[in-house]
Order: C-alpha cells, then sequence, then structure tokens
C-alpha cells in the first residue's frame, strides 16, 4: 500500500475551489465550541475556509456552508466580520 500524502485541503465555503489557502480566511471552531475569524491561521480546532472576497463569502451566508463544515452554530454576524476582512485589504 503506497503512503497516501495528507496534503492539508483549503477549500473555500463559497465557491467550492481548493486552494493554498494564501487568500482565504480560516474560521475555527474552538474545542469550546465558539466560531471564530482566525487571523493567524494557527488556533486550535476544526478550520474552514473562505476566499477572501464578497462573492465567495455571500455564496457561503446564503448556504450557511461554514457552518455546516464546523458542524457548528453560525450566525449572520460572522458573515459580515468576514467581508469586513475583504474590504479592509
Ligand atoms: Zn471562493
Amino acid at each position: 500500500m503506497p503512503a497516501v500524502k495528507r496534503i492539508p485541503e483549503r477549500k473555500c465555503c463559497g465557491c467550492g475551489v481548493s486552494g493554498p489557502g494564501k487568500n482565504m480566511i480560516r474560521i475555527v471552531r474552538t474545542p469550546d465550541g465558539d466560531v471564530l475569524i482566525d487571523e493567524t491561521g494557527k488556533k486550535n480546532g476544526r478550520g474552514a475556509y473562505v476566499c477572501r472576497n464578497e462573492s465567495c463569502i455571500t455564496k457561503a451566508a446564503k448556504k450557511n456552508s461554514i457552518g455546516k463544515s464546523l458542524n457548528a452554530q453560525t450566525d449572520m454576524t460572522l458573515y459580515e466580520e468576514l467581508k469586513k476582512r475583504c474590504t479592509a485589504d
């Protein structure tokens, strides 16, 4: 059996495209169940990614795909916060 290389998958919750995560924002569900935007990319917990652009965040918000991906409760304020992160660049 060949060893399977596990490359961490960073799949955008909006457009569904996988990438290196360079232009993606990480959202993390902490072991306590909080859902946070992880600016450093180093927080512990289950992560979800979305491209740093408004259309992807809007798509993710419509499907609540971040919440589904993290298996956590999210509300619109999370997506509003993510949008702020895009316009700040
Ligand atoms: Zn995307």
